[in-house]
């Protein structure tokens, strides 16, 4: 680290310590030139980034935002409430866990898909098509082609279900045969 007196290109670590219940490291320094001394204070950054606008701005990370975003991407959709907030945590775990200081508003946006198609496709085709412009009407036919082929998390819930109760009734009563993958789990069950 520079000197801040003479602006020598290194200084010296004499002393190292924590400071504020460990959260903290407490440098004390040298500049082998002039002599001077100082202290440095080192923690983690954990304040949420900014967030990059398109434009190139920096704006302050809002929550209620982000919340915003999910609620009208999952309006009217058989979400609860409970899943929704685990989606926007989910989002700002990533922010925090960039280390950046600032975030491109598209990455978010792509978190956020990832978490909506997760939870409901119809919400995540809502949010994609609005704030992704995808690259031509095929890449985003493909896109939800690609999305018709996999369960979102409440239907695979549901299979479970079916799976456990089929495996619940006596033998022979079980009118719904489980998908071939979970047979063994039907096996052990008897
Ligand atoms: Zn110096």
């Amino acid at each position: 680290m520079q000197c801040p007196y003479c602006n020598a290109a290194d200084t010296r670590v004499i002393d190292s310590r924590l400071a504020e219940e460990g959260t903290q490291v407490r440098r004390r320094r040298e500049c082998e030139r002039c002599k001077g001394r100082f202290t440095t204070f080192e923690r983690a950054q954990l304040a949420l980034p900014n967030i990059l606008k398109r434009s190139g701005d920096p704006v302050v990370f809002e929550e209620s935002k982000l919340q915003e975003s999910f609620k009208r991407a999952l309006y009217k959709r058989p979400v609860t409430q409970d899943a929704r907030d685990h989606a926007v945590e989910n989002v700002m775990r990533k922010l925090r866990q960039s280390g950046e200081r600032e975030v491109p508003s598209r990455q978010v946006g792509e978190w956020v898909m990832e978490e909506l198609r997760d939870l409901d496709h119809v919400a995540y085709v809502r949010f994609a098509s609005i704030y992704r412009s995808f690259e031509d009407v095929n890449a985003f036919r493909d896109e939800i082609e690609r999305l018709q082929r996999l369960p979102t998390a409440e239907q695979r819930k549901s299979q479970m279900q079916l799976i456990d109760e089929a495996a619940a009734e006596p033998e022979g009563a079980a009118v719904v045969e489980p998908p071939a993958p979970r047979a063994s789990k039907k096996k052990k069950a008897r």
